[in-house]
């Protein structure tokens, strides 16, 4: 910022302040604004909308200024940070009437995507992550914390595609980077990911840390979760009570989705929209509290392996399943428990009010009846929840001894602390109340003494209390009987020393009081501080039950049944499944349901049907299904035996990667090859017209190339759907490879989708048939049938010797599919010439 002229003081500090804070928006307090100068100014009045003023209008250089004031700043702060702004919230930490000069000031919090505590902007049922990646050698430490509810967790990762995913996957709003990230890393986060990146330069450790970080033994977790903290601590520089000691992770012991996948399957969010409607967490969300819902997308993002956590799951889904009435109970309940979690988190951070207390303590009282709800159909798959439910009795009592039902939203004000509570307090509260009655009393007096009916006390903040009396009654008012005080246009308002001197008492106890209610306050926070371990195991285990519950009456909608669900088995019988959004969305009378069945030596179905039969639909029945019943959840079928799944890989249509810039082919080719690379025999791979994106041989021979390594090398299930209907020939070659196709049937004139898988190839002049009914020339429809028929004939010399021969289609097609088909079709039928034509129709017209 180039000055010419010299600075003032202030605009010296500003400047100083500004400097270290440089991406950020600095919000200068003044008086009663924060003020926001220069560039800051000239970005914050255009991102909020606010009037553009100068500091010194009439200098040569003015500074551009923009300011909103102090009370109104949280819902400024909120736009900000939602737009992915930093913002530094500089105060003034010297009282103004008792410094000389210029006042101190000091940024008392960097307020960040990733810090982000204010109640109103959180959404209740997603997590707001802040993570920090370190780098050591081809190693990437990893941590995450949730300030708002203290969840603090780590774990390492062995590539940087992991890192994305991961980061992905949290949907972390913000990134902290340490200095030895490879270059390699930051451009594919920056690329892939939507997020505020922040750089933690010095390392400053805290005696808090060492407690957070008692549990972790390896070095590069323990370096990340200095990174994390230390960032934690230089923007917040306040007691981080409420974080959790770190926990480590292992991403492996966990169903591994990639970024793709999760997205492709809509999980939480849908491909068109971004939004939850429409998705899997859409579905199954009947979760009650704020907590509940979290838990539910962690669990979606982190689907178990281990079959003995998923047995446990399911013993609790099945326990409430057959409780119903139970189950209502237990859903009235749980609708009156607030956010603990994040409750618990204002508490340490010093944010909540005394609503928020009332509010914990609601929530408290709950627990003994749900509690018992459980007790009561418990026959041991309850156990180990309910001993984490402790139903904090202690904190009840407090609160409701010390706390106002009905307690103001301000904890400076007054009428906080119940009266019994503080016998002081109850002093200051008696000297009120008499000094009031006194007054009550004085009027009455005053009325009948000087005849005047209308004659009233009042009070205003300026003067105090007064007597007034109206002009038409002054004249009988005897001189000097009142002090005079102030001249209205109808009335006289008046004193007297008593008046005064009780008045004086009045307005001692009150502001007293008010501050001994502050007091009395901040102490029953600081008790409940002390216990906000036990708050939030408890919010844990209430969680859990609420996603139980909600699993259970999703269950109990749509008629799920309980998987059977097997490690070591690679056997897969799915009898009668549904796709769950789709049919929640079209109703299940609508939805024709479909079985799966799978084993080892039958691993790959091969899919083939026309556009819009059900391919794609069929393939995520499955995918979903496995997803579901390894949360722990029911699953839409008649029957299910499941293996358990280590990993799911998908490459399905229609995620064309807009964002990064790539083409659809090579997103679809990048797909493929995680697939390729990290599925094991244990994996799903779905695959939905794998080689459509480029020209018609390239794409089969690539195709066909990709379902012979799956078969030989890498033996995971595979579901892979296709137009090329040569690749069906496959079966006779591939031992695992069976084919399946969508049934369709012609009905008064109309093709008629079955939605209904069988077995063996589509019909392969399907397509004929659909132009047959379209009314196209007899002749055409003829010649058509013919071609195919030669092309059938050659099929799979075809496919070896063409791939090789059309490289200039190929070139010129590269991306977009149709034309790519197009032309090199009509390159085949240009090899069959009118002689041969004629020869292969007397054949076909013979009969043999
Ligand atoms: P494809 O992948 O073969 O092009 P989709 O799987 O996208 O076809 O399905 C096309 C449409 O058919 C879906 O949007 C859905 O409305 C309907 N559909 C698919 N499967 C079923 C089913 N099993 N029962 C009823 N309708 C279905």
């Amino acid at each position: 910022m180039p000055q010419k002229t010299k600075n003032t003081p202030m605009m010296e500090q500003y400047l100083a302040i500004k400097e270290q804070y440089k991406d950020a928006f600095l919000f200068y307090r003044l008086g009663d604004f924060y003020e926001m100068f220069y560039d800051d100014a000239i970005k914050g009045s255009q991102v909020l909308e606010l009037t553009l003023t100068s500091r010194n209008r009439n200098a040569d250089d003015p500074i551009p200024m923009c300011g909103i004031p102090h009370h109104a700043a949280q819902g400024y702060i909120d736009t900000l940070i939602d737009k992915g702004y930093k913002v530094a919230i500089c105060e003034q930490v010297e009282d103004p009437k008792t410094t000389k000069g210029m006042v101190k000031r000091e940024v008392t919090q960097l307020i960040t995507p990733g810090t982000f505590m204010d109640a109103k902007a959180l959404e209740a049922k997603e997590n707001n992550y802040l993570t920090a990646v370190i780098q050591e050698g081809d190693q990437f430490g990893f941590a995450y914390v949730d300030l708002s509810t203290g969840e603090l967790k780590t774990t390492i990762l062995q590539d940087e595609e992991s890192v994305v995913n991961e980061c992905s996957s949290l949907q972390t709003k913000e990134l902290v980077l340490g200095s030895d990230v490879s270059q390699v890393l930051c451009e594919l986060l920056k690329q892939r990911l939507d997020l505020v990146f922040s750089v933690q330069k010095e390392q400053e450790e805290t005696a808090e840390f060492a407690f957070l970080t008692s549990q972790i033994e390896a070095m590069l977790e323990l370096n990340v979760l200095k990174t994390l903290l230390t960032y934690l601590n230089a923007t917040q520089k306040r007691s981080l009570g409420h974080i959790q000691q770190a926990i480590v992770y292992e991403p492996k012991h966990y169903l591994k989705m990639d970024h793709y996948s999760k997205f492709n399957l809509e999980l939480a969010q849908s491909i068109r929209t971004g939004k939850k409607q429409g998705t899997l967490l859409w579905l199954l969300d009947e979760t009650k509290t704020a907590m509940g819902g979290r838990l539910l997308k962690q669990w979606l993002d982190r689907p178990l392996i281990h079959e003995h956590k998923i047995r446990s799951r399911q013993d609790m889904v099945e326990s409430l399943l057959k409780a119903f009435f139970e189950r209502i109970d237990l859903q009235e309940s749980l609708k009156s428990v607030y956010d603990l979690e994040r409750l618990a988190g204002r508490v340490a951070f010093g944010t909540v009010n005394g609503r928020d207390l009332i509010q914990l303590k609601t929530s408290l009282e709950q627990i003994p009846k749900i509690r018992q709800i459980l007790e009561g159909i418990n026959k041991g798959e309850w156990q180990t929840l309910l001993k984490d439910m402790d139903p904090v009795t202690d904190i009840v009592k407090l609160v409701a001894t010390a706390i106002q039902e009905e307690a103001p939203l301000s904890i400076t004000e007054g009428n906080l602390i119940k009266t019994g509570y503080n016998e002081q307090l109850d002093r200051y509260r008696d000297a009120m109340a008499n000094g009031k009655q006194w007054i009550a009393e004085l009027e009455a007096k005053e009325k009948v003494e000087t005849g005047i009916k209308n004659l009233k006390i009042g009070f205003n903040r300026v003067f105090g209390y007064f007597i007034e009396i109206t002009k038409s009654n002054l004249r009988t008012l005897p001189e000097g009987r009142y002090e005079r005080k102030q001249t209205l246009a109808n009335a006289e308002r008046f004193i007297t020393p008593e008046l005064k001197e009780t008045e004086r008492l009045i307005l001692e106890a009150e502001e007293k009081s008010q501050e001994l209610e502050y007091h009395l306050f901040l102490e029953v926070r600081e008790k409940i501080k002390t216990q906000i371990g036990r708050l939030q195991k408890l919010a844990k285990s209430i969680a859990v039950v609420d996603v139980l519950q909600s699993f259970a009456t999703v269950s109990e909608r749509y008629h799920y049944v309980r998987p059977t669900m097997t490690s070591n088995s690679h056997n897969l019988q799915l009898i009668e499944g549904r796709h769950p959004v789709v049919e929640k969305v079209m109703g299940q009378q609508e939805y024709i349901p479909n079985s799966v069945s799978m084993e080892p030596n039958n691993a790959i179905l091969l899919i083939t049907g026309p556009n819009m039969s059900g391919k794609s639909t069929y393939m995520r029945q499955l995918a979903l299904t496995v997803v579901m019943a390894q949360m722990g959840c029911f699953v839409p079928a008649e029957s299910a035996d499941l293996p358990i799944f280590d990993q799911i890989f998908t490459r399905i249509g229609a995620s064309d990667d807009l964002i990064s810039g790539q083409s659809t082919f090579m997103v679809e080719m990048m797909e493929a090859n995680q697939a390729l690379r990290h599925a094991s025999e244990n994996s799903l791979i779905l695959f939905d017209e794998i080689g459509r994106g480029t020209a018609t041989y390239d794409g089969m021979a690539l195709a066909q190339a990709i379902i012979e390594y799956i078969h030989k090398n890498v033996k995971a299930k595979t579901l892979f759907s296709t137009h090329y209907h040569e690749l069906t020939a496959l079966e006779d070659e591939l031992e695992g490879l069976m084919n399946v196709h969508v049934g369709a049937v012609e009905k008064n004139g109309e093709v008629v989708f079955l939605h209904k898988m069988m077995e063996g190839p589509a019909d392969k002049s399907y397509g004929i048939h659909v132009a047959k009914l379209a009314g196209l020339p007899d002749n055409l429809l003829s010649r058509a049938a013919t071609i195919l028929s030669s092309l059938e004939a050659g099929e799979i010399t075809l496919l070896k010797e063409v791939s090789a021969e059309i490289p200039k289609q190929m070139e010129a097609t590269k991306t977009k599919s149709e034309p790519a088909e197009q032309v090199a079709q009509l390159s085949l039928f240009s090899e069959i010439s009118p002689k041969e034509q004629d020869i292969l129709e007397q054949v076909k017209a013979m009969n043999v």
